[in-house]
């Protein structure tokens, strides 16, 4: 007889997608030659899209969403991975094609995860989740860039978010000057707590861009393209970069060649989804070691499994601060 599991669920018809709280069993698992029981997942922007169906994130239906998980190795016929080994999955089309994290199980592909790194654990993992890993490719886009600390000063935009708030500690840790950009002043205490040594209003970037502004920034991580990316990579200082990774303002780009044919910018796409697992050990290897672990606990809280599809709205509304942790029922 298969066991048992909660998850989530979503199923679609005439009417549109629905997302329900259900029993599967080991029968409803997906193909794969690894088997986790699911300890702790998060909430993502995408996640949110995908639960409120306001994008077509999940392209297989029914299925169990949530983009990432940590958790521990049930059974393996990986060769990299054994019974009783913590593990993280985030990206690779899980809670997209693939069955993801909000189920108190998983079966994956061994080619998907990454252990744990020394230092973290698999709720801290989650802490971090997918937002912070991204915040960290983006940090090491603007390193691998050759920007240093003392090339000036680093902006952050949706700073109060999940990507944000965690590229804002990790760069502050690493002896960045960081600029935090957020649409939440009230925020500012929390931003400062992270390491931001200045707290600026998004609606700086609102207007209508020029195609070259005042060089401010030695460099940038940007969630929200539109207008604000377009402002932002007219005020890049020459040669330096920024680590594109979001859309949380518009998936649009208004802008021109000017800044990179005139100041000689760069903008690296960061992809987290399909990085390679050597970039993703890296990223949670360095995550482990620059992230202050103290910060790390300050800017996440815990969420309600049974909550998921509420907050769910809510990330799409902007109204969650920090990271979400779902600990597994
Ligand atoms: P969150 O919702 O936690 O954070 C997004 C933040 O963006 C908000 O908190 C808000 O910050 C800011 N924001 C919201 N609306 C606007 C707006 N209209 N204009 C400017 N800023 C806005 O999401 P995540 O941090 O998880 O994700 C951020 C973005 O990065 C999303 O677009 C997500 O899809 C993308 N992403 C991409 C990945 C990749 O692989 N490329 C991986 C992970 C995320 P504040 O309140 O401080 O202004």
């Amino acid at each position: 007889m298969s066991d048992q599991f909660q998850a989530y669920q979503i199923g679609k018809n005439d009417e549109g997608q629905r997302c329900v709280l259900t029993q599967l069993d080991d029968n409803d698992l997906m193909e794969g030659d690894v088997t986790v029981r699911v300890e702790y997942t998060t909430l993502n922007y995408k996640d949110g899209l995908a639960l409120t169906g306001r994008s077509p994130i999940i392209r297989k239906f029914p299925l169990t969403p949530g983009i990432d998980f940590s958790g521990t190795v049930l059974e393996s016929q990986h060769a990299d991975f054994n019974a009783g080994d913590q593990v993280i999955l985030n990206g690779f089309g899980v809670g997209e094609v693939h069955s993801g994290g909000y189920a108190q199980k998983a079966r994956v592909s061994g080619d998907w995860l990454v252990p744990v790194p020394d230092g973290l654990d698999t709720r801290r993992a989650m802490a971090i989740g997918t937002a912070g890993y991204t915040a960290m490719l983006c940090v090491l886009a603007l390193e691998g860039h050759g920007i240093r600390p003392d090339a000036g000063d680093i902006l952050v935009t949706g700073a109060a978010g999940g990507v944000g708030s965690v590229a804002v500690a990790v760069l502050s840790k690493l002896g960045y000057r960081v600029v935090a950009s957020t649409g939440r002043l009230q925020e500012s205490e929390f931003l400062q707590g992270l390491g931001a040594a200045e707290v600026i209003d998004r609606a700086t970037f609102a207007e209508a861009p020029r195609p070259l502004g005042r060089e401010i920034w030695a460099g940038a991580v940007d969630v929200a393209g539109g207008n604000t990316l377009a402002n932002v990579l007219s005020q890049i200082k020459r040669a330096g970069a920024v680590a594109v990774c979001g859309l949380a303002e518009s998936m649009n780009l208004p802008t021109s060649v000017a800044p990179f044919i005139l100041r000689g910018i760069a903008m690296y796409g960061i992809d987290s989804v399909m990085a390679s697992i050597p970039r993703r050990k890296l990223a949670w290897q360095r995550l482990a070691s620059d992230l202050d672990l103290q910060l790390l606990d300050d800017l996440s809280f815990d969420l309600d499994f049974a909550d998921l599809p509420q907050a769910a709205a809510d990330i799409l509304d902007g109204k969650i601060r920090g990271r979400a942790v779902i600990k597994l029922p």
